[in-house]
């Protein structure tokens, strides 16, 4: 079968031919459905090198996922050949105390799982490819009738993480209160909708592209705001009665957008770390201001794939995205590289 992997580090990706994987016990073989196109991909294609993981090349790239379900293998319960799942994309040892609350994310003991690697796509083979082997049932997540298993892939971490961000902050977002999001790409739009959809606070979009704003206006911002312009913090300022923000959420993370987030958040507010951008910023007694909670993350918990998958089914939020198949998949990264996409891009075998 054809699959779009990374062959070595400090590379492109490669349109390869691999075997069709078979389901051991308790394993299980998807048919894709979607794999999406993640920018910390791009991360993993250029920046990283031997030595920085346990894990390395060649594997099939994707970590958004979802499909249908091909082969089971012995001991698998509760899934029937055909059915749509979504793959939950951080794969933990299952037994620890981080596991068992669905956090894969933070498991305690990764040494002991999938040989160390994150997850599919992100050191195993992921699901840009006509078949993707899952290594637990348990990461499988059923797919409402209502939500095409198309859509559900991009929800496995464009909607997951934001999903995550947002209701870690759901008690500081009441009625009057103001959400910023900064950058709104395949996460940020996401953000957006997920902060309409779960409160009635007042949303704030910046972004550098017009385009972006646009996208953000459509999917519930009150406020759009350039990042590129001199007052724009003064602009989140004067929207909010020159308090700031309740919440900052950052799904950029360059030096320039933390800055501009610490400068936006109010005195015991949130910001939130979610972009992949490798900045950083100085942090002091005075700023971000007091007793302002500032936090990164990394993915959502199992539990809250279900709660995107429901928001999903219901309408209540839509990821935006464009298809392309598996010939097109080098095309698809070099227009995510090109900061040409408009939401997501999906791989549809
Ligand atoms: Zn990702
Ligand atoms: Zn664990």
């Amino acid at each position: 079968m054809k699959a779009v992997q990374l062959v070595a580090w400090h590379s492109d990706p490669a349109l390869v031919e691999v075997d069709v994987p078979t389901a051991g016990p308790g394993q299980v073989v998807l048919k894709v459905a979607g794999a999406g196109l993640c920018h910390s991909d791009l991360h993993l294609l250029h920046d990283f090198a031997n030595g920085m993981f346990p894990w390395g090349p060649p594997f099939t790239l994707g970590h958004e996922n979802s499909g249908w379900v091909h082969q089971v293998g012995a001991g698998v319960e509760g899934l029937s050949i055909g059915q749509p799942v979504a793959v939950f994309g951080p794969w933990g040892c299952g037994h620890c105390a981080a596991c068992d609350r669905g956090q894969d994310t933070y498991c305690h003991a990764p040494t002991d799982s999938y040989g160390s690697a994150f997850g599919g796509g992100l050191g195993v083979d992921g699901g840009q490819a006509e078949f993707m082997l899952v290594p637990d049932a348990r990461f499988l997540v059923p797919i409402p009738d209502a939500l095409d298993p198309v859509a559900a892939a991009p929800l496995t971490d464009a909607g997951l993480t934001p999903y995550h961000a947002v209701k870690m902050s759901l008690p500081k977002l009441m009625p009057g209160s103001t959400a910023l999001c900064i950058g709104v790409g395949g996460l940020g739009h996401m953000g957006v909708q997920f902060i309409k959809a779960l409160s009635s606070a007042n949303i704030i979009a910046m972004d550098l592209k017009d385009e972006a704003l646009a996208l953000a206006t459509a999917c519930g911002a009150d406020l759009t705001i350039r990042g590129d312009a001199e007052d724009a913090v003064a602009q989140v300022k004067e929207a909010t009665g020159g308090r700031g923000a309740d919440v900052v959420i950052d799904f950029v993370g360059l030096d320039a957008t933390l800055a501009q987030a610490a400068a936006c958040a109010k005195v015991q507010g949130d910001m939130t770390i979610v972009g992949v951008g490798g900045g950083s910023f100085p942090m002091s007694l005075f700023s971000p201001p007091y007793e302002c909670n500032v936090r990164s993350i990394y993915w959502g918990t199992r539990s809250e794939l279900g709660e995107v998958l429901a928001l999903a089914a219901k309408g209540l939020i839509t990821p935006e995205y464009s298809t392309y198949s598996l010939d097109q998949a080098l095309d698809a990264y070099a227009a995510m590289e090109a900061g040409k996409l408009k939401g997501r891009a999906v791989i549809v075998p």
